[in-house]
């Protein structure tokens, strides 16, 4: 695998490539890799002819400093786990070569950075569009993969991809879960052991609150699910929500042949995560 740190370097290596007609499949993170990062690189080298993963904990997306500093960083071994699954080359830049001025860049994606993730987190669909844009500008790919854990960040690159006209292709990719059903995610290593087998709750706390929306209704789920976080002292919801899969607007009755999403953001402990499950 090669390690880049400059974009210079990154984009004479991709001009050749893309001179030769191969296609770009790009695969960006923060790092501190698991094997949900790793499914989005199997899926990029399935259907493209080189495979590009970014390294760079983007500070521009974090609304907290604290959490900006915690945030996991181990990039030796994200660079062995990615040598493993035979990623071609490896994107590590530095922050000064991603954003060599302070100049922050302002998007305008109506609604849909205001709600769920956009309105606990403001700026943070901001930061994600201004190094995605950076990252899409550098890489140019023709396919982008994207963990549907992030589901709102999927509708925001789509958003993104289409106002810029990159002409890259946003792929979408099923979440990855532990053997308990915990979506696996970098911040679950700064749980604590008891943080842990509680976050185990998160998966069956929205599996059960699935089956009574279809049952009895979203308000009947909705109450489920607050009532049994509220039971948990290290436990609190930010949001639960059932919204439209497409421009995740609020839903509170479910419609026959109508798709749903339901979303939340819940607190263990001081960590912070998200899930979602599609209902039908
Ligand atoms: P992150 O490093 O957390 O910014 O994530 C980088 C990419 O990996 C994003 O597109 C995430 O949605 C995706 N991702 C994170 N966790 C998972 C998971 N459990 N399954 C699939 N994709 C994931």
């Amino acid at each position: 695998m090669l390690i880049f740190n400059k974009i210079t370097e990154l984009e004479g290596f991709l001009e050749g490539l893309k001179s030769k007609g191969q296609s770009i499949g790009f695969v960006p993170t923060m790092g501190a890799l698991h094997k949900g990062h790793i499914s989005l690189i199997e899926a990029s080298k399935a259907t493209c002819d080189v495979t590009v993963c970014s390294v760079f904990v983007n500070p521009t997306q974090f609304n907290d400093t604290a959490d900006l500093a915690h945030y996991p960083r181990m990039p030796e071994a994200d660079t062995l786990l990615l040598e493993q699954a035979n990623c071609d080359a490896l994107f590590l830049p530095t922050v000064s070569e991603i954003y060599p001025t302070r100049e922050k860049q302002i998007f305008d994606f109506g609604e849909l950075d205001k709600i769920l993730e956009g309105k606990y987190r403001p700026g943070h669909f901001n930061g994600v569009a201004q190094v995605v844009k950076r990252f899409f500008e550098i890489v140019q790919p023709n396919r982008a993969f994207f963990g549907s854990k992030d589901f709102q960040q999927v509708k925001i690159v789509e958003a993104l991809a289409k106002q810029m006209k990159s002409g890259a292709e946003i792929v979408s990719c099923a979440i990855l879960r532990e053997p308990d059903g915990l979506a696996m995610s970098s911040r679950n290593a700064l749980l604590s052991s008891n943080e842990r087998v509680l976050a185990s709750l998160i998966p069956r706390l929205l599996t059960k609150a699935k089956e009574l929306a279809l049952s009895s209704g979203l308000l009947a789920a909705k109450e489920y699910l607050s009532k049994e976080v509220a039971k948990q002292p290290l436990m609190k919801l930010d949001y639960f929500e059932f919204c439209n899969p497409t421009n995740l607007t609020t839903i509170t009755q479910l419609q026959p042949n109508e798709k749903v999403v339901a979303l939340l953001a819940i607190f263990v402990g001081k960590i912070r995560l998200i899930d979602n499950i599609i209902l039908n």
